[in-house]
């Protein structure tokens, strides 16, 4: 069943009704029962990733699916964590949804999928709808997606559409054109079936080291936020925990619509028609999420934290001395963290997960240049490693 956010209104699912025929609001998808027989032993018998949660997703006969999520938490600090979603089949958490929304979209008999994106999102898709035999088609803002994101999409095979403007323009080609009477099939995060998938990635981190204290994670469309605090709220509805985390959401300086404003208390976000950053993946102005990301801040007695470029590569160079390579939108969580530290929020004893959402692979041209050492031959080149190790 499907809820409407804004009016509660109640509708049957159909892949199809992807906003409120009642208000135009976002869906939810809503388990209304228990499943029956859910357990951490039960989920324990599957492999680790996104279908072990089979139970709390939408039914499907046969998933189209990569092995995506089951995705390392990596342990940084005594009470510190990073899930690693640079892991996924194509480097980012939107594998998670992915693999339900394309399933949903392939059983409902789709042939032809669209998406605006940053990037990630396309790469995800791409590689998912070859998989089920779809063509994709993804909007995306010229010159703001990362190298390896656009080589994903065309090694994936999809059709690619490059607009002048932020990736919310993108996103209105996608709302106008996309629908049942021209059979392209929309898979941005405005899709409450990508939202299902991505909440399991709450549930591997409760899997792994129970419930933590604070979650942090980067907000960009802010899908990924309200899946996780989704994926929080179902596992206490159903008894699969008691107790529940604080979130904190990340945005970059330049692109702060939603943590400007929930730090000055507002109810609404400050939207922004030219939003800049080095960390494309969360480089948009008028997240579509919004509400729902408001909601899990609030609920969860959270935070929001804005974070500069230059902080976010401080943090993403950090990563990477401490082995984890991670594009710059997700080493803004860790560049948060360092933040949020030198406040009063969080604690020494606070256990601390933090989300680092995408590769370091994604995003070639944000690593520091190489500075080599040259050599015209082998002997130059076994004396100048001497010299370094002397
Ligand atoms: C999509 C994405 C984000 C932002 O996630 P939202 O769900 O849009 O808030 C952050 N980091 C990376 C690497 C992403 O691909
Ligand atoms: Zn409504």
């Amino acid at each position: 069943m499907l809820r409407c956010i804004q009016c509660g209104h109640e509708l049957k699912a159909d892949p199809w009704v992807l906003s409120c025929p009642k208000c135009g609001g976002l869906l939810s998808s809503e388990i209304k029962e228990k499943p029956l027989a859910i357990s951490w032993s039960l989920f324990r018998t599957r492999r680790f990733g996104v279908w072990r949660y089979k139970e709390l997703l939408p039914r499907i006969k046969e998933p189209v699916t990569l092995g995506e999520g089951g995705t390392p938490l990596v342990k940084i600090g005594k009470k510190i964590w990073v899930k690693f979603e640079g892991a996924n089949p194509t480097g980012s958490f939107k594998d998670r949804g992915m693999t339900v929304a394309v399933s949903l979209a392939k059983e409902s008999g789709v042939k032809n999928v669209i998406c605006a994106s940053t990037g990630n999102t396309a790469a995800s898709m791409a590689a998912y709808a070859s998989r089920a035999g779809m063509r994709s088609f993804v909007v995306l803002p010229k010159g703001k997606v990362a190298r390896g994101k656009l080589a994903q999409t065309a090694l994936h095979g999809a059709i690619v559409i490059e607009i002048e403007g932020p990736f919310d323009l993108a996103l209105d080609v996608v709302r106008e054109i996309a629908g049942p009477d021209t059979g392209l099939y929309p898979l941005n995060s405005l899709n409450p079936w990508r939202i299902e998938g991505q909440k399991t990635l709450a549930y591997e981190v409760v899997d792994e080291i129970g419930v933590p204290d604070w979650i942090i994670l980067p907000i960009g469309n802010a899908g990924n936020i309200s899946a996780i605090w989704k994926g929080f709220l179902e596992m206490r509805k159903f008894g699969l925990i008691r107790r529940m985390p604080k979130l904190a959401g990340v945005q970059a300086e330049g692109a702060a619509p939603i943590a400007r404003a929930f730090k000055e208390g507002r109810k609404e976000p400050l939207f922004t028609d030219n939003p800049k950053t080095i960390a494309t993946a969360i480089r948009i102005g008028r997240p579509v999420n919004w509400a729902k990301a408001f909601k899990a801040l609030r609920e969860s007695q959270g935070v929001a934290e804005i974070v500069s470029d230059q902080e976010i590569i401080d943090a993403q160079r950090k990563l990477g001395r401490m082995g984890l390579g991670v594009e710059p939108a997700s080493a803004s969580s860790y560049a948060g963290y360092l933040k949020l530290l030198k406040g009063d929020v969080m604690g020494e004893e606070d256990r601390i997960v933090m989300i680092a959402t995408g590769h370091a692979l994604k995003d070639p041209d944000s690593s520091p240049p190489v500075e080599s050492i040259r050599a015209l031959n082998k002997e130059e080149a076994i004396n100048k490693i001497k010299e370094l190790i002397s």
